[in-house]
């Protein structure tokens, strides 16, 4: 007996479940095998001499007696096996879910006196069960609320899921869908054929994946969809049991993405056929982007142009001019225009207006610099300065030219005792040229004078057409008496000339009659011209072609 007792010991100690064997009067325990002890930290010695109930619910009254019912004592009482689920103290008395089953054991008199009570703790198995309930839940919600269409198939093409995506970009329901359509009718013809083949190649996501390959899908109404679909191959057991995919509608992005392109192709065109540079300039002021004209003008081919320095093609002496530009292009109020000049890289100066405009893009500031090359209109207005100033006929100054250049030299001999005189020289009988070649004639003969004039003075001299047939003749650094020399050397060069005269050309010979006036201190300009003008009327009545010297003059009329 003793024998046998200890082989069931064993043989109860190998058992996964919990084993106990009460007494079914008092509760003793009679026997636990080693499953228990480790279930509820009771030592083996100890367990022996303790009630059920200290061990299991860690209570000192039987629980029928505390309020619970007790399936020892009820399969003593009722005889047959009693399940059930209760709810025990572990070792650190801490709550554990038990499924027990309580067994009567019945003596050879037919009483019953022991119980065994088989039990599982499934506390742990209950937590799993919850945690794949919630997980299964969570993936249930994610499916039916994911925005993005998701669809499942079996490897015939039978759908298993179709979610609340796929309906909204399908217009299908999933009761419509779900075991009733193909999955190949959801796209095109071949449509699907290609996704498939896709799936099962290693280009796009490795085989049996396909990541973000757009494609079309055909709606319920057969309307195409533009769509970006990623796919798995659903496996078990290594067998393929059917394909999931998340897709998402495009239309809206491609036609963005279309609209953007074209915006951005306008853009490119307007930036590259644009005759004014352009230049994007980072906050540093180095170039980041440039166009043709930019790179033509500059002389910087290709991107060579890029990371260049925006002060150096402003050139030195002008860097200047950017912290002025930047300053003006964040302040919105101000005029963004500056004259300024910029030098090509092989050093050629152009002037150029330049505006800039002050723009952020991804948080950092930068500059857009449109510069228009006025190196044309500078030439015309200094072609207009020079109109402005000069006689169109003898391309002679003309008269308004005279007083602030007279003033200067004028200013000079005041300040630095330095001579000047001035000529002024009318031609004799001019009218009966008018009235024998016209007035055209007559012209011709003015510019002929004045190109023989040119002719005859010096470099620093300046003639001047000072009305009709009259002009004047600036000598610096000449004093009254010296300019005797250069006026007589005019008027024989004059009266040696001659002139052809339209029509057939016939040349003429003129004559000019020429007073000089000798700056004398305390002179004004007018004092000057006038000096000049008396003595060229004595040299008229001294009988023409002949010069005059103020200064002869006023010493030989002064009594
Ligand atoms: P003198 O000076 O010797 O006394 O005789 P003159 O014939 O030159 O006398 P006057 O000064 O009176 O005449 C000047 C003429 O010059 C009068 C005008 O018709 C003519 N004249 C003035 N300006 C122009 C011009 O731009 N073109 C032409 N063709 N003739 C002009
Ligand atoms: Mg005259
Ligand atoms: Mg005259």
């Amino acid at each position: 007996m003793e024998k046998d007792s200890g082989f069931l010991s064993v043989i109860l100690d190998n058992i996964r479940e919990n084993i106990v064997i009460v007494d079914a009067e008092n509760y003793e325990i009679l026997h636990a095998n080693q499953s228990f002890v480790e279930t509820y930290g009771v030592p083996i010695g100890e367990s022996r001499k303790k009630r059920c109930y200290e061990i299991t619910h860690r209570i000192e009254k039987p629980c029928h007696k505390s309020g619970e019912e007790c399936p020892v004592r009820q399969a003593a009482e009722t005889g047959s096996v009693v399940k059930c689920v209760h709810v025990h103290k572990g070792i650190s008395g801490e709550s554990r879910k038990i499924r027990l089953a309580a067994y009567p054991v019945r003596e050879s008199d037919g009483t019953i006196r022991r119980v065994v009570e088989i039990s599982e703790d499934i506390t742990e198995q209950e937590r799993l069960q919850d945690e794949i309930k919630r997980k299964s839940d969570l993936l249930d919600n994610i499916l039916k609320n994911c925005p993005d269409g998701i669809i499942g198939s079996d490897p015939a093409g039978k759908l298993f899921l179709f979610n609340k995506g796929a309906e909204k970009i399908y217009g299908y329901t999933a009761a419509e869908a779900i075991g009733k359509i193909n999955a190949a009718a959801l796209y095109p013809p071949g449509g699907a054929r290609e996704v498939k083949e896709f799936i099962y190649s290693e280009g796009f996501g490795g085989r049996g994946r396909l990541q973000d390959f757009e494609t079309k899908i055909m709606s319920s109404t057969g309307r195409l969809i533009p769509i970006r679909l990623s796919c798995a191959l659903l496996h078990e057991n290594g067998r393929e049991i059917g394909t999931i995919g998340f897709f998402h509608d495009i239309t809206g992005r491609l036609a963005l993405q279309n609209h953007l392109a074209e915006s951005e192709a306008k853009f490119r065109t307007l930036f590259e056929t644009a005759s004014d540079a352009i230049l994007s300039i980072d906050e540093n002021g180095l170039v980041i982007m440039a166009n043709r004209a930019a790179k033509e003008v500059f002389e910087y081919p290709g991107h060579e142009i890029v990371g260049i320095d925006f002060r150096r093609i402003l050139g030195s002496g002008q860097e200047g001019t950017w912290e002025v530009l930047a300053r003006y292009a964040s302040c919105p109020e101000t005029e963004k225009f500056v004259e300024s000049s910029a030098v090509s890289r092989s050093g050629k100066k152009i002037p150029f207006h330049i505006s800039v405009s002050e723009n952020i893009s991804d948080g950092k500031r930068f500059f857009t610099a449109i510069m228009r090359d006025v190196s044309q209109i500078k030439a015309y207005e200094e072609d207009l300065q020079v109109l402005a100033n000069t006689d169109s006929l003898t391309r002679l100054f003309n008269r308004r030219q005279l007083y602030p250049i007279l003033q200067k030299e004028l200013d000079r001999a005041a300040r630095k005792k330095i001579p000047f005189s001035v000529l002024l020289i009318d031609i004799d009988h001019f009218k009966q040229f008018n009235d024998r070649y016209g007035h055209a004639g007559g012209d011709l003969l003015l510019a002929g004078f004045a190109d023989k004039m040119r002719m005859t003075l010096r470099q620093m001299d300046s003639a001047f057409r000072f009305g009709g047939e009259e002009f004047v003749v600036l000598l610096p650094e000449t004093a009254g008496l010296e300019a005797m020399v250069p006026a007589e050397r005019l008027r024989r060069f004059i009266a040696s000339s001659r002139f052809p005269m339209p029509p057939d050309g016939q040349p003429v010979s003129i004559t000019v009659s020429i007073g000089i006036a000798g700056y004398r201190e305390g002179d004004m300009i007018d004092d000057v011209v006038r000096h000049a003008d008396l003595a060229m009327y004595a040299a008229k009545n001294g009988g023409r072609n002949r010069v005059v010297d103020y200064e002869h003059l006023a010493n030989t009329e002064s009594p």
